[in-house]
C-alpha cells in the first residue's frame, strides 16, 4: 500500500513512525515533512491547503491511502476533493471538521443530540453579550467561534475581564474568526482528552490522554501549543470513558449522519470530567499535537489498520489489540516560545539517541543544514517514551533529553505530575 501523509510536525512524524512499522506500507510519502520525517520517509513540497494539488500528486505516485495530519487541510475541503478523485482518505470532510472549526456549529449539535456539555448563546453584538454577562456573572468563558489557533478562549474570572474579551473579539481581534461569539457557563473540574475513530457510523475509542498546555513547570505561564503529554489518563477511567462514548461522542455521531455528514476520521473530545461525569468543552477534527505522538508510541504498527478500518467503513469488525502501557512525549521548545524565539539554532546528540518500539524523538520544527539539525520552529521535539509505567516512561523520556545538546532549547521538568504520585 503507498500512502501519503499530509503535514509536517511531530504528530506527522508519529504518524510516519507508526505506519512505517506496519508490513503493509510499501511506500510512504510525507508533505512537507520535516527533517526527521526525511530520515524515515520521503518528503514532497506540496501546497496541502491545495486539494487539486494533492490529488494531482497523488495521481502520479500511485497513492492508495491519503492520512490526513493538520485541521487546515481539513477545513479547507481537501478529504473531499481526495475522495471526489477516488482515493481513500483518513479525515473528515469539510462540512464534518465544522464539529472543530465552529464552535457554536459544536453546541447545536450537542444541544440535539443530548450531549451534555456547558450552557452557551450564541452573539454577534457587544450590548446583547454584556448584558447575557452580567445576567450570568463570573466566571464565564467568552469564545471566538471559528479557529484561532487555540488563542480564541477567555476563560474571565470577572464580569470585566468577559466584557474586555467581548469588545475585542467582536472589535475585530481575530477577524472572521471572531464575528461570532459563543458565551459559555464556567465548568469546573479535570480536562482530559478522548480519541475516537469514526467511520461515519461506528465509533472505535483508540486512548485517553492529558497534556499540559502552559509554558512553565506547575502549570504556570503562558498558553502553548501544549508542551507535553502522556497516555492514558488515569482521570477518564473505563467507566468515564463509556459514558463519554454512550452520552457525548455516539450521540454526536448519529446527529452528524442524520444531517446528511457523516463524520469520518479521529474525532478528539476535550472533556471535562467532574464527580465521574464527563461533559464535553470542544471537538477537534484531527488528532491533538502532541498527544498524537504517545498515542502512535502506544499503538505502534496497528495504527496503520485502524485509520484504513475508519476509512473504510469497518469500524464495527475492528478492534485495538491494548497493551497495559504507559507513553509521555517531553517538548522541546526554542528559547522564548510561546514569544519570540531564535530560529536556526543548531541541535546536537540526536544521532545517539535510541530508536525503538520504546524510544523516539519526533521532529517538530526542525530543517537540516549541511548535515546538521537546526530549530526552525517553537516547538521543536517531541522526546518520547513508552513503558510498563508512567514514571518509568518519565524517567526514559528525561534521559534522552539529558543526552541532546541544544543550548538555545528548554523543556518542561514535570510532564505527567498530575498522573504520578
Ligand atoms: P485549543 O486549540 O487550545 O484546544 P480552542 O481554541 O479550540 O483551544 P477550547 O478547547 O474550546 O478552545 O478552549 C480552550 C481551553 O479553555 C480549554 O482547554 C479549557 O481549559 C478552557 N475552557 C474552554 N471552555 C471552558 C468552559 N466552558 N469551562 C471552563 N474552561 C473552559
Amino acid at each position: 500500500m503507498n500512502i501519503l501523509i499530509l503535514g509536517g510536525g511531530g504528530r506527522e512524524h508519529a504518524l510516519a513512525w507508526a505506519v512505517l512499522q506496519n508490513p503493509k506500507c510499501d511506500k510512504l510519502i510525507v508533505a512537507p515533512g520535516n527533517a526527521g520525517i526525511a530520515a524515515i520517509a520521503d518528503c514532497a513540497q506540496l501546497d496541502i491547503l491545495d486539494g487539486g494539488a494533492v490529488a494531482t500528486f497523488a495521481e502520479e505516485n500511485a497513492i492508495d491511502f491519503v492520512i490526513v495530519g493538520p485541521e487546515a487541510p481539513l477545513a479547507a475541503g481537501v478529504a473531499d476533493d481526495l475522495r471526489g478523485a477516488g482515493f481513500l482518505v483518513f479525515g473528515p470532510s469539510n462540512e464534518a471538521a465544522r464539529l472543530e472549526a465552529s464552535k457554536s456549529f459544536t453546541k447545536e449539535i450537542c444541544d440535539a443530540a443530548g450531549a451534555p456539555t456547558a450552557a452557551w448563546a450564541r452573539f454577534t453584538e457587544t450590548d446583547p453579550a454584556k448584558a447575557y454577562i452580567r445576567e450570568q456573572g463570573a466566571p464565564i468563558v467568552v469564545k471566538a467561534d471559528g479557529l484561532a489557533a487555540g488563542k480564541g478562549v477567555v476563560v474571565a474570572m470577572t464580569e470585566e475581564e468577559a466584557e474586555t474579551a467581548i469588545d475585542e473579539m467582536l472589535g475585530g481581534q481575530f477577524g472572521e474568526a471572531g464575528a461570532d461569539i459563543v458565551i459559555e457557563e464556567f465548568m469546573s473540574g479535570e480536562e482530559a482528552s478522548f480519541f475516537v475513530l469514526c467511520d461515519g457510523t461506528d465509533a472505535l475509542a483508540i486512548g485517553t490522554a492529558q497534556d499540559h498546555k502552559r509554558v512553565g513547570d506547575g502549570d504556570t505561564g503562558p498558553n502553548t501549543g501544549g508542551m507535553g503529554a502522556y497516555s492514558p489518563a488515569p482521570v477518564l477511567t473505563d467507566e468515564i470513558a463509556r459514558r463519554a462514548m454512550d452520552e457525548i461522542v455516539k450521540p454526536t455521531l448519529a446527529e452528524m449522519s442524520k444531517r446528511g455528514t457523516p463524520y469520518q476520521g479521529v474525532l478528539y473530545a476535550g472533556l471535562m470530567i467532574e464527580n465521574g461525569t464527563p461533559r464535553l468543552v470542544e471537538y477537534n477534527a484531527r488528532f491533538g499535537d502532541p498527544e498524537c505522538q504517545v498515542l502512535m508510541m502506544r499503538l505502534g504498527a496497528q495504527a496503520l489498520d485502524l485509520m484504513q478500518a475508519a476509512a473504510e467503513g469497518r469500524l464495527a469488525e475492528t478492534r485495538v489489540n491494548w497493551a497495559d502501557d504507559h507513553a509521555i512525549t517531553v517538548v522541546m521548545a526554542a528559547t522564548g516560545y510561546p514569544g519570540a524565539y531564535d530560529k536556526g539554532s543548531e541541535i546536537r546528540g540526536l544521532d545517539a539517541m535510541p530508536e525503538d518500539s520504546f524510544r523516539m524523538v519526533f521532529h517538530a520544527g526542525t530543517e537540516a543544514r549541511d548535515g546538521a539539525i537546526v530549530a526552525t520552529g517553537g516547538r521543536v521535539l517531541n522526546v518520547t517514551a513508552r513503558a510498563a509505567s508512567l514514571a518509568e516512561a518519565r524517567d526514559a523520556a528525561y534521559a534522552m533529553i539529558d543526552g541532546i545538546d541544544w543550548p538555545g532549547g528548554f523543556c518542561r521538568r514535570d510532564i505527567g505530575w498530575r498522573a504520578l504520585p
